[in-house]
């Protein structure tokens, strides 16, 4: 179940976080000659092009478990893959099963 009030950050997430820094251009902000304003984002790639979605601070550790999360189950794909590319020759080595 999701929507669009569903606020809840996904299970499972691609990509990396990054920190966008910006100045907003009003010539009175502490940015105009100090720290630029920073924002966390969840940079990722898509159809060969790399994207970005800017976080709320307080999302940031549930995006990070959800970026781990995305690795182990890659991990898993990526092992049990190759042990079926193993079952594979063992199969041509056997010919009679
Ligand atoms: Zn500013």
């Amino acid at each position: 179940m999701s929507s669009l009030t569903d606020r809840r950050v996904p299970g499972l997430v691609r990509g990396s976080l990054i920190t966008l820094r910006r100045r907003c251009g009003k010539p009175t902000c502490r940015c105009a000659d100090g720290a630029p304003h920073e924002t966390p984002a969840l940079s990722y790639s898509f159809q060969g092009r790399t994207r970005t979605v800017t976080l709320r601070a307080e999302d940031l550790p549930a995006v990070h478990a959800a970026l781990e999360r995305y690795a182990t189950a890659r991990q898993r794909l990526e092992d049990e893959a190759l042990a079926g590319i193993e079952a594979l020759r063992a199969r041509v080595g056997h010919p009679e099963r």
